[in-house]
């Protein structure tokens, strides 16, 4: 489930990828990402609407395979 203003989609692929995972972690300064027990990429829900848009996430994976989604309009 997405948050209520923010949802993040990963790519399957990158998801299972441990170094990239390792890294998402490591760059969301709101702990959007997580490892699961099976060392896969796992999306923190209650942590969604905490986004700050930085999009270093977006940056340090591959081009397309992370998403920022805003749920909400702008302006
Ligand atoms: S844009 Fe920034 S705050 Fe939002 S999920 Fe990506 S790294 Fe985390």
């Amino acid at each position: 489930m997405p948050g209520l203003f923010i949802d993040v989609q990963v790519d399957a692929k990158v998801a299972r990828d441990a170094a990239l995972a390792a890294k998402l972690v490591e760059v969301c300064p709101v702990n959007i990402f997580a490892k699961g027990e099976d060392g896969a990429l796992r999306i923190v829900e209650e942590n969604l609407d905490e986004c700050v848009l930085c999009d270093l996430c977006i940056q340090a994976a591959p081009p397309g395979a992370v998403r920022v989604v805003k749920l909400y309009e702008e302006g």
